[in-house]
C-alpha cells in the first residue's frame, strides 16, 4: 500500500496555471491609492518589473515558468503527496486523507515557490536589490533564499515583535545574507510617523509593507517583493496543485474537498485554483479556505475597496477586509494575521465558488499535535488550521458513515515554531474571542471608493 505519491523531476510543471480566464465574472479595477483611478501597468513599474505586472493582468491561462525557475524548484520540486494512513487509523475514519506536503522547500514553507520567479524576473529587468516586509518571516526568509540564488540584495522589514518572538528565521534571512530591519523602523517616513505617536509600536505586517513599499518606490535600483495576495503570487503556487493533481491520479483518486489555510491566500490559490479549473469544466470539488477566529477575513469580513496597506501606500483592491488598520491579536499563525484578501479569492468566495471556516489556535494546534504523533511531521501553526479542518472532514464522514475523499495543503514544517507548541503543551494558549467591535471600528474607515 503506497502513503507517498512521487513525481520525477521531469514532471515539475512547464507552465503555470493563471485561473484569470475562468473566473466567475469580470475582475474589479486595483484602484490607485492616490489618485483613486484605476492603476495603469505605469504606476506599478515604480516597485514591480514589467514581465510581473503583466502577469498580474494577464489573461493567458497558461503562463512559462522558466527554465532557469524550473532548475531551481528543481531543489525540492516536485513535493510530495502522502496519504495519511496513520492519521486516518486513528480518526478510526472511512474517509482518504491526503496531503501535498510543501515543507521540504530550503525556507520550509511553500513561498519559495513564489519568491524564486519574483528574485529571477526582476534579475533579468536590471533589478539591483528587493524590500519586503515578513511578519512570521516564512516569506523574508524564502525571499532572501531566492535573492541569495540569483544573486540581488535583499532587505526585510521585520515586524518588530516577530523579530523576538521568531529569533530564528531572523538568522535564517541573514544567514541568505538579507538585511533585516526591525519594523516599525526610522528609516522610513511611513515608520517615523507610527514611532513619533507610539514609540513601543511594536509593528504589523500592514505596517511593514508600508515600509517595504516607500523603500522600493524612493529608490531606482530597488523593486518590492509581495509574499502572498497578488495575482502573480497566486499564479506561481500553482505548481502545488497541477502537481497534486498529477500525484492524485497516480493514487487512483480525485478529492472530493481541497482544503487549504488562508492568510493572504497564495498557499490557498496555489493548490485549489487547478481544482476549480476542473469544477469550472463541471467537476464535483468543494474548496474551503480556513483561517483563524481572531483574524476572520472572509468569515468576518466585508466585501469592499480597502488598502493593503495602513500607511495607504498600496493599492486599492476590491476583497475580503477587516479594515487596513485591523490590528488582530498576537496568534502563533503570524502567517495569517493579514486584514485583507487575495482579490482572486475574494471573488471567488463572494460568488460562492468557495468555502470558508475559522477556527481558534487551541484547536489548530490540538490537530497539529494529533497528526505529529500520527503521520511525523510537525505542522507550521498556519498550516495547522488546514490540519484541523481536514480532521474535522474526516470524523464527519464517519459520523455520517460515508466514504470521502480529502486532500489539504501542508503548506510548511513547524520547527521554529517550537515557541508556539511549548505555550500550547504547557497549557498557556490563549484563545481570542472574534474581535468584533476593533473590526467594526476599523471597517469605519474604508477608502470611498466604488466602481
Ligand atoms: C505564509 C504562510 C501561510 C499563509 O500565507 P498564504 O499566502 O495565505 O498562503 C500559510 N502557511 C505557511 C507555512 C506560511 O508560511
Amino acid at each position: 500500500m503506497n502513503t507517498k505519491f512521487m513525481l520525477d523531476e521531469s514532471r515539475i510543471p512547464k507552465q503555470w496555471y493563471n485561473i484569470i480566464p475562468d473566473m466567475p465574472g469580470p475582475l474589479h479595477p486595483v484602484v490607485n491609492p492616490q489618485t483613486l483611478k484605476p492603476v495603469t501597468p505605469e504606476d506599478m513599474s515604480v516597485i514591480f518589473p514589467m514581465s510581473l505586472i503583466e502577469q498580474e493582468m494577464s489573461t493567458e491561462r497558461w503562463i512559462d515558468i522558466p527554465e532557469d525557475v524550473r532548475e531551481k524548484y528543481r531543489l525540492w520540486r516536485p513535493a510530495p503527496l502522502f496519504r495519511a494512513r496513520r492519521l486516518e487509523q486513528a480518526l478510526q475514519t472511512p474517509a482518504k486523507i491526503y496531503y501535498k506536503y510543501e515543507g521540504v522547500s530550503p525556507a520550509g514553507s511553500h513561498k519559495p515557490n513564489s519568491a524564486i520567479p519574483q528574485a529571477y524576473y526582476n534579475k533579468q529587468a536590471g533589478i539591483r536589490r528587493l524590500a519586503t516586509e515578513t511578519g512570521a518571516g516564512q516569506w523574508g526568509s524564502s525571499l532572501a533564499l531566492a535573492c541569495s540564488m540569483f544573486g540581488l540584495e535583499c532587505t526585510i522589514y521585520m515586524v518588530k515583535v516577530s523579530c523576538t518572538q521568531k529569533p530564528y528565521r531572523k538568522s535564517m534571512m541573514q544567514l541568505w545574507g538579507a538585511t533585516v530591519i526591525p519594523s516599525p523602523s526610522e528609516f522610513t517616513n511611513a515608520g517615523r510617523s507610527i514611532l513619533a505617536h507610539d514609540p513601543n509600536n511594536l509593528g504589523s505586517l500592514g505596517i511593514a509593507i508600508s515600509e517595504a513599499v516607500e523603500d522600493a518606490a524612493t529608490h531606482d535600483d530597488t523593486n518590492y517583493a509581495l509574499g502572498s495576495v497578488l495575482n502573480h503570487v497566486c499564479l506561481h503556487q500553482t505548481v502545488i496543485g497541477l502537481e497534486a493533481k498529477e500525484q492524485m491520479e497516480l493514487a487512483g483518486d480525485y478529492p472530493d474537498i481541497v482544503i487549504a489555510c488562508c492568510g493572504g491566500g497564495s498557499n490557498f490559490a496555489g493548490l485549489a485554483f487547478p481544482f476549480l479549473s476542473d469544477r469550472a469544466n463541471g467537476k464535483k470539488v468543494r474548496c474551503l479556505a480556513v483561517e483563524p477566529a481572531s483574524c476572520p477575513t472572509l468569515t468576518k469580513g466585508i466585501y469592499a475597496f480597502d488598502y493593503g496597506d495602513t500607511a495607504k501606500l498600496a493599492p486599492i483592491t476590491k476583497m475580503y477586509t477587516l479594515g487596513h488598520d485591523f490590528m488582530p491579536p498576537g496568534i502563533h499563525a503570524g502567517g495569517l494575521r493579514y486584514h485583507g484578501e487575495s482579490a482572486l479569492i475574494s471573488q471567488l468566495y463572494h460568488a460562492g465558488e468557495i468555502e470558508a471556516k475559522s477556527y481558534k489556535q487551541n484547536a489548530c494546534f490540538e490537530g497539529a499535535l494529533l497528526f505529529a504523533r500520527s503521520e511525523g511531521i510537525v505542522p507550521a501553526p498556519e498550516s495547522s488550521h488546514a490540519v484541523r479542518a481536514a480532521i474535522d472532514e474526516a470524523v464527519l464522514a464517519k459520523e455520517e458513515g460515508k466514504e470521502k475523499t480529502i486532500l489539504f495543503g501542508l503548506s510548511g514544517h513547524g520547527q521554529l515554531d517550537m515557541m508556539a507548541y511549548d505555550a500550547y503543551l504547557s497549557g498557556a494558549l490563549e484563545d481570542f474571542e472574534y474581535p468584533e467591535e476593533m473590526i467594526r471600528q476599523s471597517l469605519e474607515r474604508l477608502p470611498k471608493v466604488s466602481f
